[in-house]
């Protein structure tokens, strides 16, 4: 399997990239002055496409060729050489997760509206893939039924292509260092949002009260509260507790999908 493993990789980078541009290494600590130049074009490459695909609601489901066609090269060489990296070697609580099989199917959400600063907002549309919603709805109808409010979806499914458009967002953020932005943002291939059978939901309070904004008062939701209480019986588990190897975050969940018995 390792040689497989080796011979894909080399067959890869040899193939339509060519070999002036094959992927180095990156440097994982903190990326190099041609390594952020790189990534400065690549993001400003990408970023009409994706605000496009935003506005359609399709983001979520981008594929890698999809983002390439907009890539010269050398740029598609910097993205895959994140693809490349190894759980191990950047530490954390990384690691590769299922890809989606290609039967999948999604639902999309699109008429979740929030309240912020008073005021009643759309938010961006989100997809599931089917089993996830369905515990989904299945545990919202409980928490209705025991506090009267509900969770909506943040985040849902997000394809490995729209995971590494996110990573490649996030750098400059945390100082264009490729491990501490892994503590915020998973690798594509390794987040949850990215593999249904560990499908992770990102969960915004019908008052607005998100992980991306307001980390803080998501803790003190009785929502989150409820969450610890009785997730479990839907499958959903909190992924990233306090005191982890990952930031702690407490409204992103995740549900684990068991293959039926045979
Ligand atoms: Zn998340």
């Amino acid at each position: 399997m390792r040689l497989k493993a080796a011979l894909i990789g080399i067959l890869l980078s040899a193939g339509p990239i060519g070999p002036a541009f094959s992927a180095e290494p990156l440097s994982l600590d903190r990326l190099t002055e041609p390594e952020i130049a790189l990534l400065t074009s690549t993001r400003q490459a990408l970023v009409p496409l994706v605000d496009a695909r935003k506005r359609e609601g399709t983001v979520s489901t981008i594929t890698f060729e999809e983002l390439y066609a907009r890539l010269t090269p050398e740029q598609i060489a910097f993205a895959e050489s994140f693809r490349k990296i190894e759980p191990k070697e950047i530490g954390g609580a990384s690691r590769r997760l299922p890809a989606p099989a290609p039967e999948t199917q999604f639902v999309r959400l699109d008429r979740q509206v929030v309240l912020r600063e008073g005021k009643k907002v759309l938010l961006d549309t989100q997809v599931l893939p089917s089993g996830a919603h369905e515990a989904y709805e299945r545990m919202m109808a409980a928490m209705e039924a025991d506090l009267g409010r509900r969770l909506l979806v943040e985040s849902g499914y997000r394809s490995p292509a729209y995971q590494l458009y996110l990573f490649l967002f996030y750098l400059p953020k945390h100082d264009y260092s490729v491990r501490e932005t892994n503590r915020h943002v998973a690798l594509p291939g390794c987040s949850e949002h990215g593999s249904p059978a560990f499908q992770a939901i990102d969960f915004i309070s019908a008052g607005g009260i998100n992980g991306e904004d307001r980390p803080e008062e998501f803790e003190e939701l009785q929502e989150y509260g409820w969450l610890h209480a009785r997730a479990r019986e839907f499958g959903f588990q909190l992924s990233y507790p306090r005191g982890g190897e990952s930031a702690f975050e407490p409204w992103h969940w995740h549900w684990h999908w068991e293959e039926p018995r045979a």
